[in-house]
């Protein structure tokens, strides 16, 4: 969704109510799950009431919504700050809102696009110098899949060894080292070169930059993060709505 179609549906909480429930974000209860009844309705104070057996709770319930409190109106600025690339603190003091519950979000965004496999796969490596590992690259087509430490095949067309250090005093820095698998990643090294994996490195390098002081958990999964910006640079906003929709599903 492009700001401008936002800016109305944001200056009006049923709008933004009606868009989180139709995109499956905020759940839509069909029966009680205390009684079985069906007679279900949307009562004052953001809630769900069984007309049945009295039973009363939250629209949020099983939502993402349910981590924070915010407006729904708020959560969709959240999400398009996301979607724009904006940081925390940018985030925080546009929606005049705590960086630990932007932060908690965007955390949460992360998680999301990447269907929380990446705690499947955790080094839970916390120490300050240690080898996070190599991530393979692979290409298909446009677009580039990042294979996390332990999931490597013959297949790759290029390995990257990470390195996590700290400068005394200073925040824990990543390290890159390259290796080359196949000639097409030889493509990198010329300065003019188009092919996918530089394209992909062009846009990853100036991301990365940023990042400094996270725990390697949060590494992986800003990663793959990038990754899923790169392959899906239309319709983000859209994208990032029906994943975080598919992992908060109900499941009973
Ligand atoms: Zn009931």
């Amino acid at each position: 969704m492009k700001m401008i179609e936002l800016i109305p549906m944001v200056q009006d909480e049923k709008l933004s109510e009606n868009y989180l429930r139709e995109r499956g974000i905020l759940k839509t209860f069909k029966k009680c799950e205390r009684c079985g009844s069906e007679k279900l309705g949307m009562i004052r104070g953001d809630r769900w009431k069984c007309y049945s057996c009295k039973a009363e709770w939250s629209r949020r319930r099983y939502s993402i919504l349910s981590l924070v409190r915010m407006k729904y109106s708020e959560f969709l600025l959240c999400l398009k700050c996301y979607e724009i690339e904006l940081t925390v603190e940018k985030c925080s003091r546009e929606l005049n809102i705590y960086p630990k519950t932007i932060h908690r979000l965007y955390t949460e965004f992360r998680k999301c696009i990447c269907n929380n496999y990446i705690e499947t796969i955790s080094p839970s490596a916390k120490s300050i110098k240690c080898e996070i590992g190599s991530i393979g690259i692979k290409l298909l087509g446009k677009k580039v899949l990042i294979l996390l430490p332990g999931q490597i095949d013959e297949k790759v067309d290029s390995v990257v060894s990470i390195m996590r250090k700290r400068v005394p005093n200073g925040p824990v820095i990543y390290y890159f080292e390259f290796s080359k698998i196949r000639d097409s990643v030889n493509q990198i090294a010329k300065a003019k070169s188009f092919s996918n994996l530089g394209t992909f490195w062009r846009f990853v390098n100036p991301r990365l930059l940023n990042l400094k002081g996270v725990s390697n958990n949060t590494f992986l999964l800003y990663l793959k993060e990038l990754e899923f910006r790169f392959n899906n640079k239309e319709l983000l906003f859209e994208l990032v709505v029906s994943n975080i929709a598919e992992n908060y599903r109900v499941v009973r």
